[in-house]
């Protein structure tokens, strides 16, 4: 009997192995095509500077309007993008829309306003990542320290000294260098020391209990005083409560990001909360009454 239900488990996941590999190559194929008819969105999610309650940036995050599928999120299709390596087109894309869409700004009553793309380790290995912020930027003929490049210690790895040599580059051009979901990853830091870096986001896990677990409260406490002693900026992601803010505040976070004070939204959107933020007198949130 244990034989043949081993035998059974065997076939049950040969055939759920095929119809992932089939979704996959259906998804892959899906893809290919929203590159050609251009499927894509950025949504954008504002970042907030702590000491004044005002929006300074917004990061960047791509979305795919799949026919009969509706918004599809990142997390499902990054991953293949990557494996494809799609991703150095679309990568070029979402670096190209959101220079334009700093220019447009600039030329707005929105104004200057950041904004941060993610940016996969591939992009620095294939592809020519130096050449396409060059020409956004040119082309757009916007500020460098306007656009920020998001990386993952993942992606630092995939090419130490090539990802070095072009982040000095386009560093030395006022390019704004962070790295995201920081203290996630296996890098050490003798490693992590080598890269221009300018600003830390700590990831949502630390943020997620800050309230009410001690160890992830210390982590993010140590990570803050370790940005500011290098001289770095420091953002806490998925930030949902007041609580959480309060915390980040007393701790003397520079930005925060997330639920909190907005989803990533479309560009309408985001266009209504600045200009109706900006009309309002003083910060628009009352934080400074919730001092810890
Ligand atoms: P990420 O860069 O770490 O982005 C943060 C993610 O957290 C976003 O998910 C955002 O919507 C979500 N988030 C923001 N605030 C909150 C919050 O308060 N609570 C919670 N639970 N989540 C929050 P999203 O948009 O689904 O993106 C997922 C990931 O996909 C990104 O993580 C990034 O790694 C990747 N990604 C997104 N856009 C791009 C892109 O243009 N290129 C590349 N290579 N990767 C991208
Ligand atoms: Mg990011
Ligand atoms: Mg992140
Ligand atoms: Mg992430």
């Amino acid at each position: 009997r244990a034989k043949h239900a081993g035998r059974d488990t065997y076939r049950f996941f040969t055939a759920q192995m095929n119809v992932d590999v089939l979704a996959r190559l259906e998804m892959e194929k899906a893809l290919r095509k929203a590159i050609e008819n251009e499927e894509f969105e950025l949504y954008y999610q504002p970042k907030v500077y702590l000491k004044t309650g005002r929006i300074t940036g917004v990061e960047a995050l791509i979305r795919w309007n799949r026919p009969g599928h509706g918004m599809v999120s990142p997390q499902f299709f990054i991953p293949v993008l990557e494996d494809t390596g799609l991703i150095v087109r679309v990568g070029s894309w979402v670096i190209a829309t959101a220079c334009k869409q700093i220019a447009l700004w600039r030329q707005s009553s929105v104004g200057a306003l950041q904004i941060s793309v993610n940016v996969s380790g591939q992009q620095f290995v294939e592809g020519d990542l130096d050449g396409d912020v060059i020409s956004a930027l040119t082309e757009n003929d916007i500020p460098p320290h306007l656009l920020e490049l998001e990386l993952t210690e993942s992606s630092m790895m995939v090419n130490t000294e090539r990802t070095i040599a072009i982040l000095d580059k386009l560093k030395k051009l006022g390019v704004q260098i962070s790295i995201d979901d920081f203290g996630t990853g296996y890098s050490s830091l003798a490693y992590l020391r080598r890269f221009p870096i300018d600003k830390l986001k700590i990831d949502i896990a630390f943020i997620r209990d800050i309230t009410h677990n001690a160890d992830d409260a210390a982590l993010a406490l140590t990570i803050i005083r370790m940005a500011h002693g290098l001289k770095m900026e420091v953002i806490a992601e998925g930030v949902e409560t007041i609580g959480q803010l309060a915390y980040l505040r007393h701790y003397r976070c520079d930005h925060i990001q997330g639920y909190y004070f907005s989803p990533p939204v479309t560009v309408t959107e985001l266009e209504k909360m600045l200009l109706s933020a900006k009309r309002m007198a003083a910060p628009a949130l009352p934080w400074n009454m919730y001092t810890v």
